[in-house]
């Protein structure tokens, strides 16, 4: 389990967030929704150690944090082992082909040997649909196949979670969905995801759980149907301009 208590993260004088607790279950997928600027991102980027709150505590499932208190290098890979973030724009390395993409992480983070990288690679991409793509280079992809080629990557490193900020923003609809395909089936596997998205109707889809963040504080946590079904006007109003 993903835990958070009490976290706060301040850009300048910028409070965005303020005190969150909450927990992030394992076998579940777990979707943050809220306007723009509510602080999913940061939220997000916080479970990764990308961003440093600066005050409260993280339990990633075992490997328990003070944010007041210096973060080590060790820890910091620790987290980075655990959950792994795949972010809007794909970041795959230009110069590999897609196969020594997926391999790349396993071969010299985890020091794997060359043979079942590859094997694992190549059984993760038909996963993902694109056994045909392993000698293409990300150039020749389409948003949608890059996409999947980073989500590809990030499992080859057999994190406990995947963390996905607006992971079809970038796409048209139609790549959108074969993106989407595959998230509800990691899902219905039961990998741990936290997905940070704005499309309500994947969101109702996908979650189990539903974090809905305003102005940096939770204004809503649990099970997605409660949600969805929710008699609350401020929930009523945000799915009805969010659909
Ligand atoms: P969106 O839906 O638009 O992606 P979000 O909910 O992901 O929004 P965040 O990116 O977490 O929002 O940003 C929350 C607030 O923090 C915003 O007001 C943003 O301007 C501010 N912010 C984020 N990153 C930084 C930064 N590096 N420096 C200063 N302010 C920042
Ligand atoms: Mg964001």
């Amino acid at each position: 389990m993903l835990r958070l208590e009490n976290v706060t993260k301040t850009f300048g004088t910028h409070t965005v967030l303020k005190e969150i607790t909450t927990n992030f279950n394992d076998q579940e997928t777990t979707v943050l929704v809220g306007p723009s600027g509510s602080g999913k991102s940061t939220l997000l980027r916080s479970l990764n150690l990308l961003e440093r709150p600066e005050s409260g505590f993280y339990d990633c499932d075992g490997i328990e944090l003070d944010f007041a208190k210096k973060i080590t290098k060790k820890e910091t890979l620790a987290v980075r082992q655990k959950t792994e973030m795949v972010f809007q724009d794909y970041n795959l390395f230009p110069h590999l082909t897609v196969l020594k993409n997926i391999m790349e992480g396993p071969v010299h983070v985890l020091k794997e040997d060359k043979t079942s990288a590859k094997k694992r690679a190549l059984e993760l991409l038909n996963k993902v649909g694109l056994k045909d793509k392993a000698d293409a280079y990300p150039n020749q992809l389409s948003g949608g196949q890059a996409q999947r080629v980073a989500i590809a990557r990030s499992l080859a490193m057999k994190p406990r979670y995947i963390l996905l900020d607006e992971p079809t923003s970038a796409l048209d609809p139609e790549l959108e969905l074969e993106v989407l395909k595959v998230l509800l089936e990691l899902a219905k596997e039961k990998q741990s995801l936290v997905i940070v998205t704005h499309n309500l109707e994947f969101a109702r889809h996908v979650a189990d759980k539903i974090l809905f963040i305003e102005d940096g504080k939770i204004f809503f946590a649990g099970k997605k149907d409660e949600f969805f079904n929710s008699t609350n006007a401020r929930i009523q109003e945000f799915i009805h301009a969010m659909t």
